[in-house]
């Protein structure tokens, strides 16, 4: 067997392997056997006690494991770890970092070879292969082990992150390092929430199933005899229907589902998992799930196609348990914080609004659309919290630090206390910042910047008046087309715009013609890409799809009469026929519905700039248009080539990367030469430092969630135009993001508006240049 194939099938058993314990010990058991060493095992980093513990061996004494380990500094072992590159030795004795390791039984191996476990760019621990022999292990076999290793790092941390959840629940087996058991995710909207885990489950997957205690054992048997009966039914019906179109191998199909129906084995499994003290629903996706993966790590590909089988029958089977346990009929703690797989605009809606204090999402990143609306509603969240086992986390009691992107499981009374100190904290802030709403952003020095607000979802319009919303910068329509089953008439689409309308007229209102694709999917017509933020988005859809972009053109336009507040905006726009082309359109919507008599007016119409090429073309497009909106969210991940909804790459998701700045200025300038207002209504406009910076370029409008707008006023209310000039120029001179960051957040401290930056937080190292006494800042 080739080194590929034999690395594949060690990657594919460890995946299936239940828990940390057998991951480790597999992989030393396929290690040692493919490497055809005498000695391969783990040592794991102990974060609490900071030492690298012997957690599986093949080859050593077994009675060592658990029991020996070394500290962070010792050893061959604690040297790979903090180089975090491998050690290849040909006698481990004769290196002066060797440490001996009692009761291993070690004395007998010379040749050594450790290579880390590097897991998101930090050290789980140390993978290492030893010999009798003097000798070096070759070049194929260091490379053959880093390779297992990084594939394997993210199983085992996995592994490890379920395992320390688990042994919450058996206290008796971990007891320690249980506590404040952190994950690190990705900050998407700001602020601290504590409260009870409710996972979002999606109808019919599996995979989403949280794990429950059964409130009737008996109940939850009799339920799955039932849905296991009535999908047999089905098959049959089907079956039977269907016998005559049917290819001999088609019919086999059925039959395939039929016996694992019938197999006894299927069911008494599950019952175990019932038994043993989960519900009905969650003991299925733990066996189906478990049998996926088994057949998915088969050599055969007749067996590995049977994984598919098996999870269909599996989904099959859940949608009965769901439709006899009825619409979830979910009791939401008062202090529910949902957390979902894939969190989801439509998913916001799930816990009712009085009782909803935090989300959590295993995918996405702050720039995803879930976050931007999680943020309006002022919701402390956390993306792409990839290591999260959380469909074990149900009920339980968890801190979401929406500031620095962490959830903390199972807190001790003593973190709980700290995060409650900075709630306390943030509840003055935001007393203190109340008094503003009937306050103009006016600088110190008499400069007036007009806030609007970014919407989308119904609340948004209460709470955007509340807080002295000048305008509408943009009115997300997907939103509204997000939440339905199927797209919405020009009669519906005209009521929900209208009130947008009215409540904010005479105030100017910006809709923005349909945005989907990239993160955004309407469930009824799904865009399937492999490169969805690089595919069919925006503008380009709706310009394939005239009916659908004039039946929202004249709903727009018909939501105006008699207000006449409505600006038109195009999303996505990369050349000037796309332009043309929507123009054309519009003009055809007006000239169709003055024919019928409607008394509408010419709106304004304006384009977005958020991918590069229409930065170089801004002139051409101010001359056409009637003002430049930018958005920086898609702006910043087209320049940087940053996805903005992928947690891995989410520290290079920069807004204050020079490039970014330097476009935003050549934007604002090269509009303004045409005479042409120019706004910004990306997350950066809601950011207090980014916001004076905006404003300094010539930006003539923020637009912002309505959230941090009274933020925003406090900071402009704050300072100087001719201030946020010289600061602009400062920050224009560095070259790189996270200082210009830092220098932002110094300079707002040192303006006295130390309270608009983050808290400092419980479990944070602060950066030095935090502190406010800095004086660096002018
Ligand atoms: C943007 O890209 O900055 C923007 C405002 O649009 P959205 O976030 O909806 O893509
Ligand atoms: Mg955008």
């Amino acid at each position: 067997m080739s080194m590929l194939s034999v690395l594949r099938k060690i990657v594919q058993e460890v995946s299936t392997a239940p828990d940390l314990e057998s991951v480790l010990d597999l992989i030393v058991r396929r290690i040692q056997r493919a490497m055809r060493t005498e000695v391969c095992s783990i040592f794991l980093l102990d974060s609490v006690q900071k030492r690298y513990v012997l957690r599986a061996t093949q080859g050593l004494n077994q009675e060592a494991v658990g029991k020996v380990s070394l500290s962070m500094t010792e050893g061959i072992v604690g040297l790979v770890g903090q180089r975090a590159e491998p050690i290849n030795l040909e006698d481990a004795f004769s290196h002066p970092a060797f440490h001996y390791l009692q009761s291993t039984g070690e004395e007998r191996f010379h040749a050594f070879l450790g290579v880390p476990i590097i897991h998101h760019r930090s050290v789980l621990g140390v993978l290492v292969v030893q010999q009798h022999d003097l000798r070096r292990f070759d070049e194929s076999e260091e490379a053959f082990l880093v390779t297992v290793s990084a594939q394997l790092a993210g199983v085992i941390a996995h592994a490890e992150a379920t395992g320390s959840i688990n042994s919450e629940q058996h206290p008796q087996a971990e007891a320690k390092a249980v506590h404040d058991r952190r994950f690190d995710g990705v900050a998407a909207a700001s602020g601290v929430a504590i409260g009870t885990v409710v996972v979002a489950t999606i109808d019919a997957e599996l995979e989403t199933v949280p794990d429950k205690t059964p409130h009737d054992v008996e109940q939850e048997l009799h339920s799955l005899e039932m849905a296991m009966e009535a999908v047999r039914d089905d098959i049959r019906t089907a079956g039977r229907s269907l016998a005559q179109r049917l290819k001999s191998e088609e019919q086999a199909l059925f039959d395939v589902y039929l016996r694992m129906l019938d197999d006894p084995a299927l069911k008494t499994e599950i019952e175990a998992h019932i038994r043993a003290g989960n519900w009905v629903q969650g003991a299925l996706r733990e066996v189906i799930l478990g049998h996926v993966k088994q057949f998915n790590a088969m050599e055969d590909a007749y067996l590995r196609e049977r994984a598919t089988d098996v999870r269909d029958l599996g989904r099959r089977i859940l949608s009965y348990l769901q439709e006899s346990a009825g619409p979830m009929e979910v009791d939401y703690p008062d202090d529910s914080i949902l957390i979902a797989d894939e969190l989801s605009p439509a998913m916001l809606g799930m816990v009712p609004e009085n009782k909803l204090v935090g989300l959590v999402s295993v995918t996405g990143s702050g720039n995803s659309h879930a976050a931007i609306m999680a943020r309006s509603i002022g919701i402390p969240t956390v993306m792409g919290v990839v290591d999260l086992p959380f469909t074990r986390l149900e009920g339980r009691k968890v801190i979401v630090d929406g500031y620095s992107g962490r959830i903390y499981v199972n807190p001790s009374e003593q973190l709980l206390e700290a995060f409650r100190e900075v709630m306390r904290e943030e509840r003055l802030v935001a007393a203190g910042l109340e008094g503003l709403r009937d306050l103009p952003a006016e600088t110190t020095d008499g400069y007036r910047m007009p806030l609007w607000v970014n919407t989308g979802l119904v609340a948004d319009v209460t709470r955007s008046l509340e807080r002295g919303a000048e305008g509408i910068g943009l009115y997300r329509t997907e939103i509204p087309f997000m939440i339905r089953d199927f797209f919405p008439s020009e009669q519906e689409q005209l009521q929900s715009y209208r009130s947008q309308m009215e409540a904010f007229a005479p105030r100017p209102v910006t809709m923005r013609t349909l945005d989907i694709g990239g993160d955004k999917a309407l469930p009824y017509f799904p865009i399937e890409e492999d490169n969805p933020f690089l595919g069919w988005r925006g503008i380009r859809v709706t310009l394939d799809h005239p009916e659908i972009f004039l039946v929202q053109v004249r709903a727009m336009l018909r939501a105006s009469e008699g207000l006449n507040n409505l600006r038109i905006m195009l999303p996505m726009v990369t050349s000037v026929h796309e332009v043309e082309e929507a123009m054309r359109q519009i003009d055809r919507a007006l000239a169709e519905l003055q024919d019928e008599g409607y008394a509408v007016e010419r709106p304004m119409v304006g384009v977005m700039v958020e991918v590069p090429a229409a930065v170089y073309q801004v002139r051409r497009f101010a001359r056409i248009v009637d003002f430049i909106s930018v958005g920086s969210n898609d702006l910043t991940q087209y320049l940087l080539a940053v996805d903005r909804n992928n947690p891995r790459v989410a520290g290079l998701y920069a807004p204050y990367h020079p490039a970014v700045l330097r476009a935003l200025q050549y934007i604002a300038r090269e509009t303004r030469k045409e005479g042409k207002p120019v706004s910004i209504c990306g997350e950066m406009a809601a950011d207090p430092g980014g916001a004076l910076l905006l404003m300094a370029m010539g930006y003539e409008v923020l637009s912002m969630n309505s959230n941090n707008l009274p933020r925003v006023k406090s900071a402009i209310r704050g300072v100087s135009l001719a201030r946020a000039q010289s600061l602009l120029s400062q920050v224009l001179r560095m070259d790189d993001a996270e200082e210009i960051h830092r220098y932002l957040r110094r300079t707002l401290k040192h303006l006295g508006l130390g309270q608009l930056t983050r808290p400092r937080l419980p479990n944070q190292q602060e950066p030095a240049e935090d502190d406010p006494d800095c004086s660096g800042a002018d």
